[in-house]
């Protein structure tokens, strides 16, 4: 059986090259502007109102464009973002302890195990510096010092302190600001907002993307809408492994349509997973809770030494403690990158040495930092997580240590674009987490705020003036062919969903989807696991078309047939997931291959094979993906085998 076949090299044309710390100035130089008077002509749909698509929204409405938004929740404020709690990187060198737009920058490069652009990533650092004044300027209460200035803290994978926070509420405060930037341009007219729509569907007419068919969620109504362009800041496909931290609306459906359309999509295998959730606690839970990386910069991580050790963590001695972490890599400690820190986390559990029901946890401990800070100083940086913690675990950690795991968090795989952030399709740009863009094999903590901050307020609203210079494009008419048929397979799709009425619910095969992934393509994947895990897969999906049950309708509010066209998407994506974890023998960052492991058991890479992006082509459901390779060149950064040691 073929999985996959390749087709021809895939280059970023918009990248700039020559000196990198330039190389953003020079594109943005480069590109065509649009004059004020004619951007009103211009209109530009955004899909997603979290910090990508917010800001995205908002800056674009500012600068005069025509906005129409969109989101499923009942309020744009509600996007998955506002859920971040620990921080946003920027490279501010306030703490004067070394940082630096290029410590950033390498930083990133290293901690995505050297699988993203540099040239990209060297715009973020530069960039990082402008959303904290824009932030602060909207009135985001960013954590302050005593004299005032904004305070600074820690995340994984550096050693210098350029983590900014608003207590363990980053990302809420951070959407209130974009969402008051937005309310602002709702009110002045210039965005149309459309809260519980989603979009099903992508319109693409003569090669360009022109529009999208969306359900109002509460009507059931489909419509349509055209303009000049379309961006998707639509988020993140954790939830493909059904529990994961993201919100239970996350899903991948529109950049999903988007990809069946002929957008690539790049490096879907890429997933993250944090060590720091509160361990699962049995198979009534449909999502899981992170405990923030933040507190890794004062709790510190343990297990017992000895296997099997069941006593209370009060009862074992500190020389029955280990300290994994500080041990094996004491430059970083706590504070390694989270592929690091949860491969760890897993070993340890491995051995026995797992703490709490099931032994699939290990201790996150603050009794050090109460002792040398006092609880109340503790309380007043991470009160709302030890409390969030309490509520769920009944356990308080002022007195007990949490317990923690890893959970799928993020993923750093989404539509390939290029430097100016557009897909394949002319016309479609994609922001923020669903595209596939910075973050390489690894995402280091606090950076995704950092890019959907970045893509929406400073680099889109530059880059689509080159493409929307050549504008407004000719107006698409509602029965031309495309549109037709793009709504057609909206409805369609709908029919087919709610005709099978079998037997079993959208969440059991949500479910066992979920299980299948993590077992074979979650934090170690072999050869072995993962042609099994298509197999299965595979043999789900036809079940799923031929026993799902979907009651109601489509002319009402009907969340399992939401569900069931996210958990559709959810299928064909994981297929594509696996067939990208196999055809990657290397281990690099969160994409850890059994294989291929140095002798201490790390990440193995193989550079002079895979130093490249895979963007993968839709040729259709259960048909091998064609493989279009984008090569990787580091000037800069030169690959190293990563060590936090
Ligand atoms: C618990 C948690 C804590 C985190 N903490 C941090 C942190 O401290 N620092 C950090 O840097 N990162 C953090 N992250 C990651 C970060 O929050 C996300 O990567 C980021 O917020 C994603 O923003 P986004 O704008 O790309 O997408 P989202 O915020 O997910 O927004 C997606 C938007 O798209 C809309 N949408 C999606 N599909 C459709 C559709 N088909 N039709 C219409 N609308 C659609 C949704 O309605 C929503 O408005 C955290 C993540 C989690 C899960």
């Amino acid at each position: 059986m073929k999985l996959w076949n390749e087709g021809d090299p895939i280059a970023d044309k918009a990248a700039p090259d020559g000196p990198i710390e330039t190389r953003w100035e020079r594109r943005q130089f480069g590109a065509k502007l649009v004059n004020p008077a004619n951007r009103r002509k211009l209109t530009v749909i955004v899909v997603g109102t979290g910090l990508a698509g917010g800001s995205a929204a908002a800056t674009l409405a500012e600068a005069g464009y025509k906005v129409r938004s969109y989101c499923y929740q009942d309020s744009p404020r509600r996007a998955h973002s506002i859920a971040a709690q620990g921080g946003i990187n920027a490279a501010k060198n306030y703490r004067n302890d070394g940082d630096s737009v290029y410590r950033l920058f390498y930083d990133t490069v290293k901690g995505g195990d050297f699988r993203a652009r540099e040239s990209n990533v060297y715009r973020l650092a530069q960039v990082s510096v402008n959303i904290i004044d824009q932030c602060v300027a909207q009135g985001v209460p960013f954590a302050r010092e005593y004299g005032g200035l904004l305070d600074n803290r820690s995340f994984g994978g550096t050693q210098v302190s350029r983590t900014f926070y608003a207590r363990g509420q980053t990302g809420q405060q951070l959407l209130l600001g974009a969402y008051q930037a937005m309310e602002r341009q709702i009110a002045a007219g210039n965005i149309e907002m459309h809260a519980r729509h989603e979009m099903l569907e992508l319109v693409v007419v003569d090669g360009r993307a022109r529009g999208v068919v969306v359900r109002d969620l509460v009507t059931g109504e489909i419509t349509t809408d055209f303009a000049d362009a379309v961006v998707l800041a639509s988020g993140g496909y954790g939830n493909v492994f059904f529990l994961s931290t993201n919100a239970k609306g996350c899903n991948v459906t529109a950049t999903w349509r988007a990809h069946r359309k002929g957008a690539l999509f790049a490096n879907p295998c890429y997933t993250q997973i944090h060590p720091t959730c509160i361990p699962e606690s049995g198979t009534h839970q449909s999502k899981l809770t992170l405990m923030s990386e933040s507190l890794r910069n004062d709790g510190r991580v343990w297990v017992p030494k000895r296997a099997g050790d069941d006593r209370k963590p009060a009862d074992i001695a500190e020389d029955e403690r280990d300290y994994y972490l500080e041990r094996i890599y004491p430059s970083f400690g706590n504070l390694v990158p989270r592929d690091i820190a949860s491969r760890a986390a897993k070993n340890v559990c491995d051995e026995g040495r797992g703490v709490g029901p099931g032994g699939l946890g290990v201790y996150l401990d603050f009794a050090d930092a109460i002792t040398r800070l006092g609880r109340p100083a503790v309380e007043a940086k991470y009160g709302n997580l030890f409390e969030m913690y309490q509520r769920i675990t009944g356990e308080d950690p002022y007195v007990t240590p949490m317990r923690i795991y890893p959970a799928v968090h993020y993923t750093m795989g989404g539509l390939w674009v290029d430097y100016d952030l557009q897909s394949t399709i002319p016309g479609l740009f994609v922001i923020g987490e669903a595209n596939f863009s910075d973050h390489g094999a690894n995402r280091l903590g606090a950076s995704a705020l950092m890019q959907g901050l970045a893509d929406g307020y400073f680099v889109l609203p530059n880059t689509i003036n080159d493409y929307l210079a050549a504008g407004p494009y000719p107006a698409v008419a509602a029965d031309d062919p495309a549109v037709v048929s793009a709504r057609a397979s909206v409805e369609d799709r709908i029919s087919a969903l709610l005709a099978v009425d079998g037997d079993r619910t959208v969440d059991s095969f949500h479910r066992e989807l979920g299980h299948i992934m993590w077992e074979y393509c979650g934090m170690d994947r072999t050869e072995q696991g993962l042609t099994k895990a298509i197999s299965l897969i595979r043999a789900l999906r036809e079940e799923f078309w031929t026993r799902v049950k979907v009651p109601g309708t489509g002319e009402q509010l009907n969340q399992n047939l939401e569900r069931a066209g996210r958990v559709a998407d959810f299928f064909e994506l994981a297929e594509l997931m696996c067939v990208d974890a196999l055809h990657r023998t290397e281990s690099c960052g969160g994409h850890f291959r059994a294989e291929s492991q140095t002798p201490d058991g790390e990440a193995l890479r193989h550079d002079d094979a895979f130093s490249y992006v895979a963007a993968w082509e839709f040729t259709g459901t259960g048909e091998p993906p064609v493989l279009h390779k984008e090569a990787l060149g580091f000037e800069y950064v030169h690959p190293t085998q990563r060590s936090y040691k």
